[in-house]
């Protein structure tokens, strides 16, 4: 089993104290859909800076977990894959580079301020000057380069060869921390028992929620690179970015999948309809897979209610929840809508937390359904509080407003500008 070295936490700590960078959808699509291996090497450079720096401040943060929940064994687990992780990145050696290359790669690198930047310039930050690759933060705050796509050039073997050892390395990373969410799930449930209290504090709440978060943003990166490198899976994509995300697909997608989980779960028959109201064709820049989590958690919630609230032995129809979609010059809004007899007022904070079910618990699993970490029909805790993440990942967000004794209306607000920067903390 990997353990953390005294000299690998002081480097930990060092790149800890380095600020993260975030980048926005938009940034992310500036590569275009098929970025040459220089493009792919500027890109690659940035994530092996940006990278260590992240999964630092992480391992710095769980340790440092208050009231013994940083020594729960599941945390201890988590934190040494992020510092196994950290080491296996910074212990890469960048690719010897002659002049001539440098050269290319410097004539496409502006210099400046991430912060002076207009929204539609790329922004990834190089904290190293001139063309070469820096495996040490060593370059003052502030002072960030922004590349445009480098362009034709003969690439050398070396690129090529680093640009697929890159990718291999942080795909591996990236199945390493497949099982986290329901492994730091896991913790919180020995640190419960530990304090013998059914309720987590808001310290926990708020570390849960960074937490998650950063890991959002790390496989968003990770992801992105890699689909970069492997080639767009279909016309539209630029990496897992599509230009033309439909929502009426998605959503009848999402809507196809939660009434078979909720068929499955109560009974034949005993999934209510899905009325989707999308009036004109509408198509954004969006994460195709976030979206379709964010609307498969919610159907499932309103599909659940509204059973539980008619019985699932109720042989008349079931009111059919509703999804509207609205689009405006900020926002695509989203609005699922159920008759599902809503929210006591004072139970609309709990719905936020993690772990809070109404549902029977389920067994945590690790190893099954490890990446996603979809719940069946419900009983984790963590449909809303997790899309409520992926929807605040690109600038978006998620509303919730009960009528109790009536029904539930979520609002899911998607920022069509795509030019807000991860929220990293
Ligand atoms: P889970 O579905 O696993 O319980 P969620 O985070 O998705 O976890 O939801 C938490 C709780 O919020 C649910 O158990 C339920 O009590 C409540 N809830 C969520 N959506 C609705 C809804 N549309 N109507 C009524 N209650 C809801
Ligand atoms: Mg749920």
């Amino acid at each position: 089993m990997f353990k953390i070295t005294p000299q690998l936490y002081e480097k930990i700590k060092h790149y800890a104290k380095f600020p993260q960078t975030g980048v926005s959808l938009r940034q992310m699509v500036m590569f275009g859909q098929k970025p040459s291996q220089g493009t792919l090497l500027k890109a690659g450079q940035f994530i092996h800076e940006e990278l260590p720096i992240r999964l630092a401040h992480r391992v710095k943060e769980l340790e440092e977990l208050p009231n013994n929940l940083s020594q729960m064994p599941s945390i201890v687990k988590v934190k040494n894959w992020y510092a196994q992780s950290f080491q296996e990145l910074i212990e890469m050696p960048p690719p010897e580079l002659s002049s001539s290359v440098k050269n290319q790669l410097k004539q496409s690198t502006a210099g400046g301020n991430a912060n002076h930047l207009p929204h539609n310039q790329p922004n990834l930050a190089m904290l190293e000057q001139n063309g070469g690759l820096a495996v040490k933060p060593n370059v003052p705050v502030g002072h960030r380069y922004y590349f445009k796509d480098v362009g034709e050039f003969d690439w050398p073997p070396e690129v090529l060869r680093y640009n697929e050892q890159f990718v291999k390395r942080i795909e591996a990373i990236k199945r390493r921390h497949d099982p986290v969410v329901t492994t730091v799930a896991q913790g919180i449930v020995e640190y419960k028992k530990f304090r013998q209290s059914a309720l987590i504090d808001t310290d926990v709440q708020s570390f849960l929620d960074r937490f998650y978060m950063s890991r959002i943003g790390i496989r968003m990166l990770i992801g992105q690179h890699s689909a970069l490198f492997r080639g767009p899976p279909r016309k539209d994509y630029v990496g897992v970015i599509c230009t033309k995300t439909n929502i009426a697909e998605i959503a009848q997608e999402a809507i196809e999948n939660a009434r078979f989980i909720c068929e499955d779960y109560y009974g034949l028959f005993k999934a209510p309809e899905v009325h989707l109201h999308c009036p004109e064709v509408v198509e954004f820049m969006y994460v195709p897979s976030h979206l379709s989590h964010m609307l498969f958690e919610l159907l499932k919630n309103s599909l659940r209610a509204v059973v539980e609230t008619y019985g699932d032995e109720y042989e008349g129809e079931f009111p059919p929840v509703k999804i509207i979609v609205a689009q405006g010059k900020e926002d695509i809004t989203i609005k699922v809508s159920d008759e599902g007899g809503g929210i006591p007022r004072s139970g609309i904070p709990l719905v936020w937390t993690y772990m809070y079910t109404t549902a029977e618990v389920q067994a945590l699993e690790p190893e099954f359904n490890k990446s996603d970490f979809k719940a069946p029909m419900a009983g984790f805790g963590y449909g809303l509080p997790i899309s409520r993440l992926y929807a605040r990942y690109f600038g978006g967000d998620l509303k919730l407003i009960s009528m109790e004794g009536y029904g539930t209306d979520v609002y899911l607000h998607l920022n069509r500008l795509s030019n807000s920067d991860e929220p990293l903390m």
